[in-house]
């Protein structure tokens, strides 16, 4: 039997309809920015394997690394115990977020670290004897992950429906521009009472098709929160890392948030790994002759230390000067690209931050995820070897920053042949 034929008698694939999904392809080998399948096919993994590559497939560096870790200690648990990786991924980490992130809570992944931000900031009201304060403030688009706590603070879409009755009630705000503002402003002022947090992905809101609003409007709504006594979480699991230019997107702002939530390229995009930091604020709330005061929260495999030794090869090759400077020239090259279709008539809107552009195709008027377009721009260009895997109608370039200029010209060329066939 195939690989195929053996995968489809056994596995259940991720945001998949099984019932009438192509074929996955196999791929056997990863090695810079190309994945290559079983028949030596070549592909240029343009989304970063869902946004989590940064430094490309099968990195020596981190690869050294996980290798020397595993032979030293592959894990243990981490309540009543603690090993070099975590402590000095954490002692790295913090000086790079904004402002003063003074501890970190290790997680899984993006959607347990989003809980355990979550759950930071409800019991920080209610371990200083607030309980009116459970209301949760989020952008109306936002995702945040795919566990129920999550979801809930996540957009109501195709992908919650479902579920829609369990997920617990959250006040959702549209994004912010000159136009809102100050109408959010007096919404947020209004509601302080109620509220305990705002949680937002800061500059980007990614799945819901790359939408990018103006840190100076995100800027204001931090600050209302912090007049109104709001606690405030970056979710910067996919911004993170250089993704927006900057190696935090909450690097943009003059306010810092009280929380971040990383993963995806906290490891280079290796293996899972989860982290929730907090200012020394939130910490210490929590402090307390009171066992009931405890943060009762932990996974099994909470700072496993090869995740945490692919973390810190991740950061060497991050903090290197030829890392920035390969997302100043991706940054570059998409804007010359931007110049040069966005009076396309099938372009229907264009948008660039950092690292990251998006394009929304021109359609009828059916401009949801399930349209058949999605399809056949996804083929298309896995037809060419480029992995682009559209929202919608929305495709976007999300690359390791590894990416070469000829690579990414490749891409573009694609992309303008595209707008001419499809
Ligand atoms: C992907 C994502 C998550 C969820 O991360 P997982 O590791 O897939 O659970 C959360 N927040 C944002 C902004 C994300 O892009």
């Amino acid at each position: 039997m195939s690989l195929i034929e053996r995968d489809q008698k056994v596995i259940w694939h991720p945001y998949t309809q099984m019932k009438n999904a192509q074929q996955p392809i196999p791929i056997k080998r990863g090695e810079g920015v190309y994945l290559f399948d079983e028949d030596g096919n070549k592909y240029i993994d343009a989304v970063s394997s869902w946004w989590v590559n940064i430094h490309g497939h099968a990195h020596p560096h981190i690869a050294q690394k996980v290798a020397k870790q595993l032979t030293e200690l592959e894990h243990v648990i981490f309540a009543g115990f603690t090993h070099e990786p975590a402590v000095q991924l954490a002692e790295r980490l913090l000086p790079l977020l904004p402002g003063k992130q003074e501890k970190v809570f290790y997680t899984d992944n993006g959607s347990t670290a989003v809980e355990v931000a979550l759950k930071m900031c409800l019991q920080y009201w209610s371990n200083s004897g607030h309980t009116k304060k459970t209301k949760i403030l989020a952008f109306k688009d936002a995702y945040h992950g795919d566990t129920f706590g999550a979801m809930s603070v996540s957009g109501r879409s195709i992908f919650t429906n479902p579920f829609n009755e369990l997920l617990f009630d959250v006040e959702f705000i549209d994004l912010p521009n000159a136009g809102n503002i100050e109408n959010l402003k007096s919404q947020i002022s209004n509601l302080k009472s109620q509220l305990c947090c705002f949680i937002f992905e800061p500059l980007i809101l990614g799945a819901s098709g790359m939408l990018m609003y103006e840190a100076k409007y995100l800027d204001e709504l931090l600050a209302a929160c912090k007049a109104n006594d709001i606690l405030t979480i970056a979710d910067e699991v996919m911004t993170g890392f250089g993704r927006t230019g900057t190696y935090f997107a909450c690097e943009q702002l003059s306010n810092n948030p009280d929380i971040f939530c990383l993963s995806k390229g906290l490891t280079g995009g290796t293996m899972p790994l989860g982290v929730t930091t907090c200012n020394h604020k939130i910490f210490e709330a929590f402090l307390s002759e009171d066992k009931l005061k405890t943060l009762y929260h932990g996974h099994s495999f909470t700072a496993n230390p090869v995740a945490c030794a692919a973390s810190l090869a991740s950061l060497d090759i991050l903090l290197a000067p030829e890392t920035l400077a390969n997302i100043k020239r991706i940054e570059n090259q998409h804007q010359q690209f931007f110049k040069q279709i966005e009076k396309h008539p099938k372009v229907k809107t264009i948008r660039q931050t950092g690292t990251i552009i998006a394009i929304e195709w021109q359609t009828g008027d059916d401009t949801s995820y399930l349209n058949g377009l999605r399809d056949q721009l996804y083929n298309y260009f896995l037809n060419k070897g480029i992995i682009l895997r559209p929202l919608g109608n929305i495709i976007y370039i999300l690359p390791p920053y590894v990416i070469s200029n000829d690579d990414l010209a490749y891409i573009y060329n694609s992309i303008q042949q595209a707008l001419e066939e499809i």
